[in-house]
């Protein structure tokens, strides 16, 4: 895995959309009450979901530094990246069970 791999979701405009929601809801970073340069971030992790698939409360606000560092501790993409894998992998052998 890249570094580039995982930020296509970060263009995908139901992200954007509840991203943009969840800054505006907060306003400051949750952890540091700096605002500017603020990301949306991922509480928790619901597994089979994509990133905008989740409930409001599981997202908070955080600056660029806090969410580095939290990233650090967390793997939080990679773990995304991987939960995105699985889902696409399904879908696919879905989609192929379906079309026979
Ligand atoms: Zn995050
Ligand atoms: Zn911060």
């Amino acid at each position: 895995m890249t570094r580039d791999d995982y930020k296509w979701y970060l263009k995908d405009s139901r992200w954007i959309v509840l991203a943009k929601y969840v800054k505006k809801r907060d306003g400051v970073c949750q952890y540091c009450g700096n605002d500017s340069n603020l990301n949306a971030h991922h509480l928790r992790y619901i597994s089979g979901r994509m990133p905008w698939d989740y409930p409001e409360d599981y997202l908070i606000t955080l600056c660029k530094g806090c969410h580095e560092k939290e990233h650090k501790e967390q793997k939080e993409l990679t773990r995304m990246y991987n939960n995105m894998k699985l889902i696409l992998k399904s879908s696919e052998i879905m989609s192929k069970l379906k079309n026979g």
